[in-house]
């Protein structure tokens, strides 16, 4: 009987109660690894996941703490690494978005994507530094808006998601002598509560893309669970599409 490959690893998953974070905390826990996820409102869908994990045998921990909020992310890290006992991979996943022309961009919702999209992936991955061993990793969830727009309102989201993909490349550079990878997968259009398949620009994404249709959260958990595994190790700096084709 084969071993999970995750099997005594420990790791950190922002944003982890719904969507694709939901489905990178199972994949990770199905391929062993004890995982504490975040989230920032109601613990309904947190607590209903960790319920469902737990049964099935996993480690799973939900820690409440808003992205936005340097204090909280910082001290959510800290919990997670003291409650697991150490890190050694790290999933930035919790993600805003709003659509607006950039003339009508409302202040707060540009502040809220720069402290949640670049603010929160940052402090996050700062403070998990620390706790990470050598041969840890780090994946964070970018997005193909980062390279392609589709359409007007998207530009103050692509811009965050470009800064995640540079900051992927640079900190390569930092941990390269850790053995720490570190890599940027961007989703194309996936069905959540933030990109419904049948949403108001659901027509819009599902033409750029193809196949014509959307992928699944789980299409781009088994890319992190692969990057999050002992045979990526030489794969760092990178930014991997699962998108469909949307950037083709
Ligand atoms: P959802 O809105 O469906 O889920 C977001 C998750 O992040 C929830 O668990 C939510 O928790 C949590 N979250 C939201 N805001 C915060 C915050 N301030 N602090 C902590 N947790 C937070 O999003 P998706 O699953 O669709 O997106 C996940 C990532 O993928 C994001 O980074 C997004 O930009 C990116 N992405 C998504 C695409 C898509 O088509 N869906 C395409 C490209 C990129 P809670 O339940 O508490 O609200």
């Amino acid at each position: 009987m084969s071993t999970a490959p995750l099997t005594g690893r420990r790791a950190y998953v922002t944003g982890g109660s719904r969507g694709i974070g939901a489905e990178i905390v199972r994949r990770l826990t199905t391929d062993g690894a004890a995982v504490a996820f975040t989230y920032s409102a109601s613990s309904a869908h947190a607590d209903k996941l960790v319920a469902e994990l737990t049964a099935d045998g996993a480690k799973v921990l939900a820690i409440q703490a808003d992205a936005a909020d340097r204090e909280q992310s910082v001290a959510a890290v800290d919990r997670a690494a003291a409650e697991l006992g150490g890190l050694d991979i790290v999933v930035n996943n919790a993600g805003a978005v709003y659509w607006a022309a950039v003339e009508d961009f409302p202040a707060e919702e540009f502040e809220r994507l720069m402290a949640i999209n670049i603010g929160g992936v940052f402090w996050t991955t700062r403070t998990a530094m620390k706790h990470l061993g050598d041969g840890a990793r780090i994946v964070n969830i970018g997005s193909v808006n980062a390279d392609r727009i589709p359409g007007p309102g998207l530009s103050v989201y692509g811009m965050t998601k470009g800064a995640v993909a540079s900051f992927t490349r640079g900190l390569a550079r930092d941990l390269g002598d850790r053995g720490i990878t570190i890599n940027n997968v961007q989703p194309g259009p996936i069905d959540t509560d933030m990109n419904p398949d049948e949403g108001d620009f659901a027509a819009i994404m599902k033409a750029v893309t193809t196949q014509g249709r959307y992928g699944s959260a789980a299409d781009i958990a088994a890319l992190v669970g692969f990057l999050a595994g002992p045979e990526s190790g030489y794969i760092t700096g990178a930014t991997l599409n699962v998108d469909g084709g949307f950037t083709v």
